[in-house]
């Protein structure tokens, strides 16, 4: 596939483009990849669901949610999202899964999701970062926490597409600039275009990366646990225990015999006991090792702030700063 063409999409937004885009996604044979992607403004079950990109690997369909409402979804986009047995490909699943469960009830399903896939493709390249303490207790294997990249990195690490990089840099600043930008009409060219290129580009990246067959089972169960990681919560705290760039653990792999239901304090999903130190254990707030790792960057930033305030207080108290407010 040539990089620097420009990338082939439809804007879906009446009823006569509905009928057509839907008629040639279900015509797309079941062996064929599709991929998916939503945009939205808060995008989860507390904000509001506004763009449903759906794609082949040769066109991308825009479908406006707010121009269509429920129909987008009645008139076959839920069919096309819920079934299994229809290989999506996305980016990080679990908020774009929130969100269309908890707004318009669809339950997404059958989910390839490139940011996994690629940690698998690390995994595969550096080796798991476990064996140097398979025999420490689980709580002490920090070590074993991986770093999830997000599109633009993989891009730049694994696709030399300039052009796919520069589409997804101008929208990402009017992103930055305009929070509300995804629900306002008409949509831009060039949000269309990042639109297509978000989806178009997770055809290539799922060639790059590769996956052998043992691979892509492991991919296609992990995925259903990512899609399933917001959406199974009843309450959501939206903190960084919650959102963060760590791999949740068990997300991959993990032995659920070994489950005794112990809550972690931070993200609130349910590990083993020993996931856990004693110590936290009988104090009763422990968390999971990504926690440990975001906590730790949580108090190193307090500490930053704390110092930072200590020294405008010395400062002011030396007379640095003149009192001319009052
Ligand atoms: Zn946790």
């Amino acid at each position: 596939m040539a990089s620097g063409r420009i990338p082939n999409y439809l804007l879906v937004d009446n009823n006569i483009a509905l009928n057509e885009s839907i008629n040639t996604l279900k015509n797309t044979p079941t062996s064929a990849l599709l991929a998916v992607d939503c945009e939205g403004v808060d995008l989860s079950r507390k904000g509001k669901l506004t763009i449903v990109t759906v794609a082949t690997e040769e066109r991308a369909f825009i479908f406006d949610v707010i121009k269509l409402k429920e129909e987008v979804f009645a008139e076959g986009l839920r069919e096309i999202l819920e079934d299994k047995s229809r290989a999506k490909l996305m980016f990080d699943c679990r908020q774009d899964s929130d969100s269309l469960w908890y707004q318009y009830r669809v339950k997404l399903n059958g989910v390839l999701d490139v940011q996994l896939q690629e940690v698998l493709k690390r995994r595969e390249q550096f080796g798991a970062s476990a064996s140097s303490g398979a025999n420490q207790r689980r709580s002490q294997r920090l070590n074993e926490v991986e770093n999830i990249y997000g599109l633009n990195r993989c891009i730049k690490l694994y696709l030399d597409d300039e052009e796919a990089r520069k589409t997804k840099e101008g929208g990402t600043n009017q992103v930055m600039k305009d929070k509300a930008v995804w629900q306002k009409r008409p949509i831009s060219g060039s949000l269309l275009r990042y639109c297509a290129v978000d989806t178009l580009v997770l055809f290539k990246l799922y060639k790059v990366i590769g996956s052998s067959s043992q691979e892509l089972a492991q991919l296609r169960v992990a995925s259903e646990r990512y899609a399933d990681m917001y959406r199974a919560k009843s309450e959501r705290s939206f903190d960084r225990y919650e959102m963060n760039a760590y791999l949740p653990l068990d997300i991959i792999s993990c032995d659920e015999s070994a489950y005794q239901g112990i809550h972690c304090t931070g993200c609130k999903r349910i590990f083993p006991r020993e996931e856990f130190s004693k110590n936290q254990l009988s104090k009763g707030n422990q968390k999971c090792r990504v926690c440990k790792k975001v906590k730790q960057r949580l108090d190193t930033n307090a500490h930053k702030e704390q110092r930072w305030l200590r020294r405008q207080r010395e400062e002011e108290s030396f007379g640095y700063y003149d009192s001319d407010s009052n």
